[in-house]
Formats: structure tokens, sequence, C-alpha cells
């Protein structure tokens, strides 16, 4: 339920509104706007069958949510989500472009990715140092070594730094060097991690799981918002379906359903998506041009030596025709870069 407030209302009475629907066994999360406060009233909503928290001192009116997701919803927020990080803001005017290699090898290979990423425009830099591999026996990634190579390339280059956490038992560490936790496909349904990245107060990039609907995708960003992190950003990397020309299916869509149903800010993987580098270029540029908030691309100095998704990686001086190009397409859908 959306509770909207009478305007004006002093921050004791908002609270007061705030623990009366705690003392039903709901959640409150009180969103303070331009011109209005309203509550989020979240949980289990028969709990409010005969309940008039309509005659409560300082409300106004009682809104049914009606998505099983709330927080994360357009409904419950009307605003685009904005997240200030490392320096930027997410979600606004700007296009951002997290760069950098699937896995973190050496300090060597980073910064050799990282460097010609800044200079091309990138404002993030990506790198797995927790891999999660299909197979057991493919390299897992360097741990520790890996996210100090990132904090590493991030002194070097002033790039902010994303990197996948795979396992809560490593959220403290990953926590320590990272600015945004990315949580990877196959666990966009690990509860436990969505819970725990959700009592965290740094940024948090949730990718659609393989097979996972939007709707399922959306419930999944709810987990996170629902121990209130809200700051996250949801990115499309591909699903699964019969194609078997590309790794997985970019599904275009999505981004302006997400768009349209939440107001988080929405990225596109066309690396991930498409699993071959001379992909990535295009569909890079269908994502801004349907309206994503920003792009994560594979980039490798010697993708041919790559441990981990050679194939779709981008060499640094495709990457910065691709950033030439992308400029163009920012330019004609009203966004900067
Ligand atoms: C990644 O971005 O490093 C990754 C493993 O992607 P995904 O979780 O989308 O497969
Ligand atoms: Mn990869």
């Amino acid at each position: 339920m959306i509770v909207v407030l009478k305007p004006g209302m002093a921050q004791k009475e908002v609270q007061a509104v705030a623990d009366r629907i705690e003392s039903l066994g709901l959640k409150a999360f009180v969103v303070v706007g331009k011109e209005r406060t309203i509550i989020g009233a979240i949980g289990d909503e028969r709990l409010l069958v005969d309940q008039t928290l309509e005659s409560f001192p300082g409300v106004e009116k009682v809104l049914p949510i009606l998505k099983p997701y709330k927080l994360v919803s357009r409904e419950f927020q009307a605003e685009d989500t904005v997240i200030k990080v490392g320096g930027y803001e997410i979600g606004g005017k700007k296009i951002h472009v997290m760069a950098g290699p699937c896995s973190v090898e050496s300090q060597e290979q980073v910064l050799g990715a990282a460097i010609p990423a800044k200079e091309a425009g990138a404002t993030f830099l990506r790198g797995g140092a927790f891999k999660p591999r299909t197979s057991p026996y493919s390299f897992q990634g360097l741990g520790e070594e890996g996210l100090s190579h990132l904090a590493h390339a991030r002194k070097m280059t002033g790039l902010a730094i994303i990197t996948e956490v795979l396992d809560p038992r490593d959220l403290d560490l990953v926590y320590r060097y990272t600015d945004i936790l990315q949580i990877g496909a196959r666990n966009m349904q690990n509860f436990k991690l969505l819970t725990e990245v959700g009592k965290l107060d740094k940024p948090v990039m949730l990718k659609r799981g393989m097979s996972a609907s939007i709707q399922e995708f959306l419930l999944s960003a709810e987990y996170i918002a629902a121990e209130g992190n809200r700051r996250i950003i949801l990115c499309e990397r591909g699903i699964r379906t019969f194609e078997t020309e590309t790794r997985n299916t970019l599904d275009l869509s999505a981004v302006p359903i997400l768009k349209q149903l939440s107001h988080l800010p929405v990225f596109i993987d066309p690396s991930h998506s498409t699993g071959k580098w001379e992909l990535v270029t295009p569909m890079a540029l269908a994502g801004v041009a349907a309206g994503a908030d920003g792009l994560l691309i594979e980039v490798h100095p010697r993708p041919e030596v790559a441990l981990c998704d050679g194939p779709q990686s981008l060499k640094p001086e495709k990457f910065s025709a691709l950033m030439r190009n992308l400029r163009k397409v920012a330019e004609a859908v009203g966004r900067d870069m």
C-alpha cells in the first residue's frame, strides 16, 4: 500500500504513521518527495484488513500497489532513481559505460584494459575476482589478489569499480574494495545473497537470470530493496532461447518494459548476451537507442589469451571506436556521455 500523507506534516507526525503501520506487522518505508511525503506499507497486506489507516491523523489517502513487487515499482515511485556513486550519477541524463575484463588475471592485464577504457570515456572498471564458471575446472578468479588489482587500477585511472560477489561469506571482503556490488545472472534468485546485499550501503547491480521472466527479475530486486538498499541497477544480459548463433538472446524490449514498470536504472550487457565481439557494438548502440542508462562491456588487452570470455571481449581500439559511435546515438536520444 502507498500511504499518502497530508502536506506539511512534521517529522514527528510522519513517524507516528510509520509506527502505526509497523505495529500492524508491516514494514514502513518513508519517501520524502518534493511536494508530498508518502509511506510504503510493505508486507502481508491481509494484515491491513479491518484497519482504517485512512482515518489516522495526517493520512490523506491509501492506495494499493497492484504489482507483486512494490518498492521497485513505478507505482510506488514515479521519479527515476538516480544513484550517486564514485562521484557519478547513474540513472540521470548521462550514459555510463562500465568496461573491463571478464576476470581479473594480473595487474598488467587490468591496467591494459582500464587505461584505454578510461581514455575512451568509460566511468567504471569491471572485472571479476570471484568467477561463477559453468565448469568447476575453469579459472575461478584470483580472489582478494584480484580485488587489490582492481583497487590499484582505480587509483591509477580514477575509474570506479564494479565487481561480482558470489557468496555471502565473501561480502565483507568484496565490500571493502568495490564501489558497486554485482550479483550475477546465476545468483539472481540466491535470496540469501540478495537479502545480505540489501543490508549494505553500496549500490548493487542485479543481472537478469538467464531463464528469468521480467516479473521474477523485479521480485529479486524487491528482495534487495525490502532490506533497505534501494540503490539497485538492473542489467539485461540476455536470456536462453532456442537460438544457437548467439550465446544468449538479448531481450532488448526488456529495457523499455523495465523502465515502464520500475524506477530503477537499466543497463545492457552486450557481451554476455551475444558471446561474440563482432555483435557487441551493434547491440550496445541498440541498447542505448532503446533507453538503457548504461552498458557493461568486456574489454581485454589481448582477448586471444583471455582466461575467460575472450571471444566476446573487445580490444581497446575496438572499444574506443564503439564509444565514438555511442556518443552519436546518445545525442540522438537526448542523453549525455
Ligand atoms: C559477468 O558479468 O562477469 C558475468 C559472469 O555475467 P553473467 O552473470 O551475466 O553471466
Ligand atoms: Mn564474462
